[in-house]
């Protein structure tokens, strides 16, 4: 088998003015993801997931990956992967970003074309399930009035999910009012996450720690910039709360950064942004012999997450994994049969490889071949 075409399609999806949120980013009005498809002499077709500059990662795709990549066997993952980054690629577009993100989005792709090739789901290539569902907590509680949002939280406790995430790193005093909100509404065994989406400085983290640990936070997320390897390990070791962090790594090597330096406490692979299925394996293995658990970050669209589900049931490391429950037609509207919610647990679906199929009215409704919109951190923070 040989792969003759590598097809990237650009989504976009408008959000009504009501199910628009505040961001570190600031007012999100679109959500937008990259597919990606792997063509074949035989007719087997894969798809896969980029989360990134869509742009960047067309040109990427058409100029640098496609060209190698025509006529390889789509099956021989490892050796795309050396034709790809180690002997080629990272030349390009360097060993992390968006190249890897590209790059990422073509090996699910792959992952898929195998699965359909000896007809069993992905989580079976991956040595089969720990789990039948996976637990998923919910991440969609923004900044808004503290009472109204542990109103919201309470909806998804009752929903079934196994955790709510509140996104913080805002102003300090208002992030704490809304986490206590949110714990008092909730009572003290349920599970509570914090996600500061990089926002504070180590000074304002440690506070945001110590507040933090006292409502019995089950992590606080991305508390600084992602690249501050020892701002987490000092926050970690300050700090009375445990640090997670993942979706904005490329490649193993920087997930065993954080893990060798003692700087996180749970990891957050993102599938369509570190490196595929291939990277996410070694991540895993890393973690294993680390004792760091593992809980999968997704975002986009529908694709993605159908990824994570088959990992998260697959690899023993996972504990909950990420539910995105913001507006996004591209996770709910893109696929055929949406994946199941049940009591709060995603069920991986059993047919081959990935087991989804794209709703090609769905995929003409949200092509996109605009400008990318380039989002800027806000420093300057909203009364809400
Ligand atoms: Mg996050």
């Amino acid at each position: 088998m040989k792969i003759t075409d590598i097809k990237t399609m650009r989504l976009r999806a408008t959000i009504p003015t009501e199910g628009q949120v505040f961001s570190r980013s600031g007012v999100r009005s679109s959500r937008s993801t990259t597919l990606l498809q792997v063509e074949t002499d035989e007719g087997i077709t894969g798809l896969g997931s980029c989360s990134g500059n869509g742009e960047l990662i067309e040109v990427i795709v058409a100029r640098v990956l496609k060209p190698l990549l025509i006529g390889m066997d789509p099956a021989q993952i490892d050796d795309v992967w050396d034709k790809a980054y180690v002997r080629g690629g990272h030349k390009e577009f360097g060993t992390r970003g968006v190249g890897v993100v590209a790059l990422s989005g073509i090996d699910v792709a792959l992952w898929d074309i195998l699965g359909k090739v000896r007809g069993v789901p992905l989580y079976q290539l991956l040595g089969g399930k720990c789990r039948d569902r996976v637990p998923v907590y919910a991440t969609a509680l923004y900044p808004e009035e503290p009472s109204k949002v542990a109103k919201r939280a309470r909806g998804f406790a009752e929903q079934g999910f196994h955790g709510v995430k509140i996104k913080v790193g805002f102003d300090l005093d208002q992030d704490i009012r809304i986490v206590r909100a949110v714990r008092r509404e909730l009572g003290k065994d349920f599970i509570v996450m914090t996600d500061a989406n990089q926002g504070y400085t180590l000074d304002v983290g440690l506070q945001a720690a110590a507040a933090f640990a006292d409502c019995g936070v089950f992590w606080l997320e991305e508390p600084l910039f992602v690249e501050d390897i020892a701002g987490h390990a000092e926050l970690r070791e300050r700090g009375k709360v445990p640090i997670a962090v993942g979706e904005n790594l490329h490649m193993c090597y920087a997930f065993e950064n954080f893990m060798v330096r003692g700087a996180v406490d749970y990891l957050q692979p993102d599938v369509a942004r570190a490196g595929g299925i291939t990277e996410i394996r070694k991540i895993a293995a890393t973690a294993a012999e680390h004792g760091v658990p593992i809980s999968f970050h997704t975002w986009g669209d529908g694709v993605a997450l159908a990824a994570s589900v088959h990992l998260s049931a697959a690899i023993n490391e996972c504990i909950v994994m990420e539910l995105d429950y913001t507006y996004n037609p591209l996770r709910e509207e893109l696929l055929r049969e949406p994946l199941r919610l049940v009591n709060g647990c995603l069920i991986p679906p059993d047919k081959p490889g990935l087991g989804v199929e794209l709703n090609p009215e769905a995929l003409q409704r949200f092509a996109f071949f605009g400008s990318e919109e380039i989002t800027v951190r806000q420093d300057t923070l909203r009364a809400v």
